[in-house]
């Protein structure tokens, strides 16, 4: 991904994904630092950009937030699907009902990606809300690194509210990963 990045002055991101999520609030953690005290649902596609220094290089990452209603994306797509990076395919830790969908905007996202190989990320968001005695009604990460390993992709499980570890290095509000594949 690094030699990718180097290359590319703009590296446009799609976050997919059910409506109710959390893509907003993600985008809005990685581009301002912060969670956002107020969200309205999405309408369409919105993107944020955040400026990167990697190795030097000045690059631009820019987030694609899409609302999760079918009447908002099949007009979008074809502008949405073009030249892209990478994927973020997230779901609610404590919505079984979003993980399932996954299946559905993988193929779509398959479909319309016209065979690009691009590098595709497992988001679990809301880890905040986890909790430990109801496991019957959330996506466990063995869940998720299983899904992710039969689609061959990275998997993070993170919170834009509280992200897992809060450090001060230059990381902050990121969402840091909490194990990956
Ligand atoms: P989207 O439809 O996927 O864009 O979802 P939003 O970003 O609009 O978030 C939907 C709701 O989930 C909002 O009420 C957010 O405040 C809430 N939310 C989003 N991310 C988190 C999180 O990490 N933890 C918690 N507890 N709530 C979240
Ligand atoms: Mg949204």
């Amino acid at each position: 991904v690094s030699s990718l990045l180097t290359r590319c002055r703009t590296f446009k991101v799609l976050v997919i994904g059910d409506s109710a999520v959390g893509k907003t609030c993600l985008t809005h953690r990685l581009c301002a630092g912060e969670f956002p005290s107020r969200v309205e649902a999405t309408i369409g596609v919105d993107f944020r950009e955040r400026q990167l220094d990697i190795h030097g290089e000045k690059i631009k990452l820019q987030l694609w937030d899409t609302a999760g209603q079918e009447r908002f994306r099949k007009s979008m797509v074809q502008h949405y699907y073009r030249n892209v990076h990478a994927v973020l395919f997230v779901y609610d830790v404590t919505c079984p009902a979003s993980f399932c969908s996954l299946t559905a905007w993988i193929e779509e996202f398959r479909q319309n990606s016209l065979g690009q190989e691009i590098p595709r990320f497992l988001v679990g968001n809301k880890s905040d809300l986890r909790d430990p005695s109801r496991t019957d009604s959330q996506v466990s990460q063995e869940q998720a690194t299983s899904f992710a390993k039969a689609h061959g992709m990275m998997c993070f499980e993170t919170s834009a509210k509280n992200p897992p570890n809060k450090c001060g290095s230059g990381r902050r509000g990121d969402g840091e990963v909490l194990y990956q594949q």
